[in-house]
């Protein structure tokens, strides 16, 4: 059949698709391998702030267990889950919206309120699917650059207007790794107009030294969300799943905006057991932080300027960063370039394990002496 004069797609995308910028990732251990012909055995990723001590042992018999019920759609309620995450924050079920990843509840704050004409306040650099996800429903992203690697509350206050809808805070950030003062968070929420709805990303909170609690501001009926997620300390990346605790209001809004199954029941049944996992998680943040004591001293050593962190990276400054990661990566250790993040001079590198962490310190040292 003769094709009809089809118009190019990109004519017929929304005009903010052609310039949406694509989401760069850290680099996977098998493609390296395939690009260098090296043995994946060898390679060790430092790259996407993953658990080096793998997922929670009880997690993965409970997702072994789930596997075997494969061919029934998941609870698209995450029932148990709810009650496990109302037990553990000490809020009712009806306060949590669970996503495919604490990604997939970003995303749904922009469906649910952002469109062009719109702002979304957020410290620059912090993590960066904040802007994609704004650009993505056509809004504007305003950014406001850290101090000394902070962000800085009464700026990103400042830049609230009338237009804005989100705020966004990521504490620890990423990629610095710094976390904002617990009373700082607490007063800086209050001080927002109500109009401007702020997520709260703790991403790492679990491996900060005193993150804030949020609970008193959502008790208040503030328009505040915590973002949590099951791929850093529980080390479960690789089944996608995060949430957000808010007031019923909001966290039963954002759940409207969700796909019916967005969250497998695999993930679901691996996120209830790894909430037990008292053991598996209080080793993972000693042995994260001990681990990232090492690698401070270890840059020390080599002279090399640091920042001091409470998540399970941190940032190193290496003086050409894109050379730096390269010369890694041809000698097996993947880390992050930060170019994109405005900071060409330094790298971030994940906590490893023990033998990780020495590796990475040896290649950094051979990298930056030549
Ligand atoms: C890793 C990370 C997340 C978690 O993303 P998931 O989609 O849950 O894997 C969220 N926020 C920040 C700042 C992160 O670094």
């Amino acid at each position: 059949m003769a094709c009809p004069k089809a118009v190019k797609p990109t004519a017929l995308a929304k005009p903010f698709v052609l310039s949406q910028p694509e989401y760069e990732p850290g680099k996977p251990i098998e493609e390296l391998a395939r690009d260098l012909g090296l043995d994946p055995s060898g390679i060790v990723k430092l790259a996407s702030n993953e658990n080096a001590f793998g997922p929670s042992p009880l997690a993965v018999e409970a997702a072994k267990r789930a596997i075997e019920q494969g061919h029934l759609y998941p609870d698209g309620g995450c029932f148990a889950l709810r009650q496990k995450l109302a037990q553990f924050h000490g809020l009712a079920p009806g306060q949590f919206v669970i996503g495919n990843g604490s990604n997939e509840v970003i995303e749904l704050l922009g469906h649910a309120f952002l469109g062009p004409g719109d702002e979304v306040v957020m410290g620059a650099p912090d993590f960066v699917v904040y802007r994609l996800v704004t650009l993505l429903f056509g809004a504007r992203p305003v950014e406001v650059p850290l101090v000394n690697f902070r962000n800085d509350l009464r700026a990103l206050a400042r830049a609230v207007s009338a237009k804005t809808k989100l705020v966004f805070v990521s504490s620890p950030n990423n990629p610095t790794g710094t976390a904002s003062k617990a009373e700082e968070l607490l007063e800086f929420v209050r001080s927002l107009p109500g109009t401007a709805v702020c997520a709260v990303d703790e991403a790492y909170a679990d491996f900060a030294e005193r993150p804030a609690d949020l609970r008193p501001l959502i008790g208040e009926g503030r328009n505040v969300i915590g973002l949590r997620t099951f791929s850093k300390v529980y080390g479960l990346a690789s089944l996608r799943l995060g949430y957000g605790y808010s007031t019923p209001e909001l966290a039963s809004l954002l759940d409207r905006m969700r796909q019916p199954f967005n969250v497998n029941a695999i993930a679901q049944a691996a996120a209830v057991a790894a909430l037990d996992d008292h053991e598996f998680r209080r080793m993972c943040v000693a042995e994260t932080r001990k681990g990232l004591r090492r690698l401070e001293a270890g840059c020390a050593e080599l002279g090399l300027e640091f920042v001091p962190s409470e998540a399970n990276f941190f940032l190193v400054r290496v003086g050409d960063g894109a050379r730096v990661f390269d010369a890694l990566l041809h000698r097996g250790v993947i880390v992050r370039p930060l170019k994109l993040y405005s900071l060409p001079e330094w790298i971030r590198v994940t906590v490893g394990t023990a033998d990780q962490n020495e590796r990475f310190l040896r290649e950094l040292a051979a990298v930056v002496r030549c």
